[in-house]
């Protein structure tokens, strides 16, 4: 009796970045143009020494993310994209710069998509560690509350997310940087791969001699290398590109 082995499939790793989301309604507040770059007041509310320190910086910060929506926002054709590739059983790992937790909800499991700047979606209370939803705390600042406490410990929280200021987690980068070397494609999506960790993640794909693709509205540092550059909109070109890929084309 031969058994025939079943073809590996390719390990695709898909990098994301806030070009994926803008189609949700989330704007690029952190990219190299994004309003944190442009207005240094507005960047003191996603900085993390002026964040604890200000209680005024924090009520301006809660009223922005409630004024933002981005806890509420919905997934586009662009995330649903790739759910589909995950649910046809290709190996796939997301790496996201984006905190909007929108992959996840979209449908992929949270232990296949790596969060490099963290979650939006929760808060963490820098007294206890104690985690909760941001849904719960922006009803809270809803009902009247300007600067919500930890209800264990009263100390101040913070959504879960990587402020300017606080270095990546090196578990997440180091699982992240694990599956670039290890992918045989390497999908750029929505991220001007010009800021680390992004442009380092690339590197470590090609040299590991992955096939790259970029998808993004703007010129990126590595087009040059790229098997292929789609300059289309993320939410209308991803899907075609899923199905190239689940048709084989990639590998
Ligand atoms: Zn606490």
């Amino acid at each position: 009796m031969s058994a025939t082995p079943a073809a590996r499939r390719p390990l695709i790793a898909a990098l994301t970045g806030a070009g994926i989301s803008t189609d949700s309604g989330i704007p690029d507040y952190r990219g190299p143009n994004g309003l944190w770059r442009r207005e240094p007041d507005a960047e003191k509310l996603v900085t993390y020494r002026y964040y604890v320190a200000d209680e005024e910086i924090r009520r301006r910060a809660w009223v922005m993310r409630r004024d933002v929506g981005a806890a509420f926002a919905e997934p586009n054709p662009g995330h649903r994209a790739l759910v589909e590739l995950e649910r046809a059983g290709v190996p796939l790992r997301v790496l996201t710069q984006n905190v909007d937790g929108l992959h996840q909800k979209a449908g992929l499991p949270d232990r296949k998509v790596f969060e490099l700047h963290g979650t939006a979606q929760q808060v963490v209370c820098l007294g206890c560690g104690e985690r909760g939803t941001m849904a719960a705390v922006l009803e809270r600042v809803a009902a009247g509350e300007g600067d919500p406490p930890c209800r264990e410990c009263g100390a101040v929280l913070k959504p879960a997310t990587v402020m300017f200021g606080e270095l990546l987690d090196p578990v997440v980068l180091d699982k992240a940087q694990a599956v670039a070397a290890a992918c045989q494609v390497f999908l750029a999506i929505g991220s001007t791969l010009q800021v680390h960790p992004a442009a380092g993640l690339v590197d470590i794909a090609v040299a590991a001699g992955a096939r790259l693709i970029v998808v993004n509205a703007t010129e990126t540092p590595y087009d040059h290398v790229a098997e292929e550059v789609i300059r289309e909109p993320i939410s209308a070109s991803l899907p075609g590109l899923v199905r190239r890929i689940l048709a084989g084309e990639f590998g």
